[in-house]
This record gives C-alpha cells, sequence and structure tokens, in this order.
C-alpha cells in the first residue's frame, strides 16, 4: 500500500507507547504511578458544565457558523482586552477544535511548500509534525538548561534564511515550564520584524503560571509585531476542558479570514454545545481557576525539592504549567537486571517496567536527556511515585 510523502514523514507519538504500557500494567493488577498525564487533574468546573447542559435542552445543537459563534467571538476579544490590553475585534477571531486545531490552521494558512518555521527545542511534540503537514520544514533552535532554556537570540538570528516563514513561541512553556521576560520577547520581535517573519505564539498556559509572575504575549509590544503575530490560546488547560476541544487564534483579519475558510471546508464550526461551555468558562466566575494554580504550585514545591534530593537526577524549578523536566543523563550507561539505560527513552521503559512509573521521554521533545513529570496529579500519588523513582534510581547498577 502506497502512502503520500506527507504521511512517510510523521513520526508516531512517542509518547503513546508508554501510556499504553502503564495501562497494559494497571490492567494485570500493577500498582502502576502514571506522570505522563498532558492534561489538568480537575473536573470542569460546574457553572461550565450547567452551561453546556442549558445549551443541550435549549435546542443549541446544530450548525453555528464555521468560525464560531459571535457571543464567543466578543468573549475572547473582551478577554484579550481586560486581561491581556491587547484590541481585537470579532473579525479577527477564529474559534476552533482545540488549540492544537488552531495551530493547524494557522499554518496551512501561511506555509509554501518548503517554507521554514523556527521551532525552539524542547519543543511541544505536535509543532513538527504540524508544520509538516503543513508542508513547511521545521528548523530548530536549541536551549540549553544552563541558560535557563531561554531563547538564544544570536541563535535564532542564525538560523533565518530566506525561506523563513515564522517563529513558534510557547510560554510558559510545555515541556519546560519556563516563562520568559519583556526583554526577551523584545528582541525577538526586533528580529521578527527585520525578516518580515510570522510569530506564532501558543499561550495556552497563560494562567497556569507561578510566584506572582504574569504572563506577557508579544503582541502587546506595538502595533506592528502584533499584525504579525497570531496569538493562540484555549479553554483546555485553564478551565481543565481538554476534551471538549475549544481553542481559538487570533490576529491579523486576512489571515483569520484564510484561516475560516480552511476551517470551513475541513471541521464545519466547533461543537456548538462546547462553544456554549467556553463562553460561559471566559465570562463567569474565575475563583476555580486560582484554585488549581494554587494547588499546581504546593505539588510543584513538593515534587522539585523531592526530585533535586535525589542521586543521578536533577531538575529547575518551573516558571508555569504543570510539568518539571529532569535531567537524567547522569543515569546514562547504568543497568537494571542488565538491561542497559542510554537514553530518554531506555529508561522510561525501564522505568515504568522495573519502577512502575510512567513518565514521558525527553526525546519526545527533541531533549534525550531528559524526562517529563506531569503534576497534573494528586499530592498523594505524587509522593508515591516519587518514592518508587527512587527505589529504582538507588537500584541502577
Ligand atoms: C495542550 C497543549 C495544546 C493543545 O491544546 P488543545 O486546545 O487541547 O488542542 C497546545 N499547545 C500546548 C503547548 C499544549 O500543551
Amino acid at each position: 500500500m502506497d502512502l503520500s510523502k506527507k504521511a512517510k514523514q510523521i513520526s508516531p507519538s512517542q509518547t503513546l507507547a508508554i501510556t499504553a504500557k502503564a495501562k497494559e500494567l494497571k490492567s494485570k493488577g500493577l500498582d502502576v504511578v502514571s506522570f505522563g498525564a498532558g492534561e489538568p487533574d480537575f473536573d470542569t468546573p460546574d457553572h461550565i458544565k450547567e452551561a453546556a447542559i442549558k445549551a443541550i435542552n435549549e435546542g443549541f445543537t446544530k450548525y453555528t457558523p464555521a468560525s464560531g459563534i459571535n457571543e464567543l467571538k466578543q468573549a475572547v476579544c473582551n478577554k484579550l482586552k481586560v486581561e491581556n490590553g491587547l484590541d481585537y475585534n470579532i473579525d479577527q477571531v477564529l474559534i476552533s477544535n482545540g488549540a492544537k486545531h488552531s495551530l493547524f490552521n494557522t499554518f496551512l494558512a501561511i506555509l509554501e511548500e518548503g517554507d521554514e518555521v523556527i521551532i525552539p527545542v524542547p519543543y511541544w511534540v505536535s509543532y513538527p509534525e504540524i508544520v509538516k503537514i503543513a508542508g513547511g520544514v521545521p528548523i530548530y533552535t536549541y536551549l540549553v538548561e544552563d541558560d535557563n532554556f531561554k531563547l538564544n537570540v544570536d541563535d535564532l538570528q542564525s538560523k533565518i534564511t530566506d525561506k523563513t516563514k515564522a517563529i513558534i513561541l510557547n510560554f510558559p512553556n510545555n515541556p519546560t515550564g519556563n516563562i520568559i521576560t519583556k526583554e526577551e520577547l523584545t528582541a525577538i520581535a526586533e528580529i521578527a520584524l527585520e525578516n518580515n517573519l510570522y510569530i506564532i505564539s501558543d499561550e495556552i498556559y497563560e494562567k497556569i503560571i507561578y510566584d506572582g509572575n504574569k504572563h506577557l504575549s508579544i503582541a502587546t509590544l506595538g502595533e506592528e509585531i502584533k499584525d504579525h503575530t497570531i496569538l493562540i490560546n484555549g479553554v483546555s488547560k485553564t478551565y481543565s476542558m481538554t476534551g471538549w476541544r475549544i481553542g481559538y487564534a487570533v490576529g491579523n483579519s486576512n489571515i483569520i479570514k484564510a484561516m475560516s475558510s480552511i476551517q470551513s471546508h475541513t471541521t464545519s464550526n466547533p461543537n456548538s454545545i462546547a462553544q456554549k461551555a467556553a463562553l460561559a468558562a471566559l465570562t463567569g466566575n474565575q475563583n476555580q481557576v486560582d484554585l488549581m494554580v494554587k494547588e499546581f504550585a504546593r505539588r510543584r514545591d513538593h515534587m522539585v525539592k523531592k526530585i533535586n534530593n535525589m542521586q543521578g537526577i536533577k531538575c529547575n524549578k518551573p516558571l508555569g504549567a504543570f510539568y518539571v523536566f529532569a535531567d537524567i543523563s547522569q543515569l546514562f550507561g547504568t543497568s537494571i537486571d542488565n538491561q542497559e539505560i542510554t537514553n530518554s527513552i531506555e529508561f522510561c521503559k525501564a522505568l515504568i517496567e522495573k519502577g512502575e512509573v510512567a513518565v514521558i521521554p525527553g526525546a519526545a521533545f527533541g531533549a534525550d536527556n531528559y524526562i517529563r513529570i506531569s503534576y497534573a496529579t494528586s499530592l498523594e500519588n505524587i509522593i508515591k511515585g516519587l518514592d518508587k523513582i527512587e527505589i529504582f534510581i538507588n537500584n541502577l547498577k
């Protein structure tokens, strides 16, 4: 069976093998602790669920405009105005089936075959694949932990060619938990404007930020850079709504119009009921977001302290999102039951089989010296799982 060139260059998700293994071992009765989660463990708040139930009961169950309902677009504009100080009108908003879909629409709308997109490494797993599906070529700029995973402006500059079309930014970052300062954003904005590049700014973890830090969008740095930015956000992470599938993109109205046309022929409108739920999320009480973030911070503190007290593994304190990105490279070359560990995938395989803990290998994010440990699980699980990791590491020879 012949597959398209496009299909052939898409890698399977490296996280799926671990998730499948965790399920298999659990079903055999093993007490596996999973730190794989890429979503909040909290329930969707009640007032949001109620808005969805109301929508169903009122018969709001038909097609909506393909780009989303105006009420929700207006709520997005209001949110951006009040919380981010950004002025957009509803012609500059596209509601999609999750932020991932917003990213797809974006790259399908802006990339010519062979156009290059600069992606900082470590990256969120789907960026390179989305760029490739849209005909683009991912170009990587490597960030190092010694430099706090900060974007290196000189390296970024050196990656720009006459084919470069866009730079992806993701702050707070999945997987590193890093955030970005105004000075750094200013330097990136200058490069983008000098070279006429788009900035694709994935701000899905905007609200999950700690220690009094505030999220800053690159689009706030001036009208010109705002016009070059496609800002991506959604309700999945902030409101524990991953399954509802609502995300949005805002930007230059011509691009948004093109993206809307693409969406109108692929998925049509995002789920009508979920749009009403997202409207309730954006316009309703925000208390539960604050409570969730406080709880995440408590878990993070526990996790970071415990990990840095262990041998052979270390991590920075993440300032946002809900992952610890821990360096395990000191453990490469060790073995367990004659099974050698030489990379993050082998480490994760051994950890789940011999240690009963599931984590995501850094290789999935382009950073093989690391593992991603999610703290979107109860403190009780965190304590238990970290004890298991410690025992596993102590058993390595
Ligand atoms: C979870 C996640 C998304 C996707 O969010 P959806 O709205 O659920 O599609 C996008 N970007 C990053 C970095 C994420 O972690």
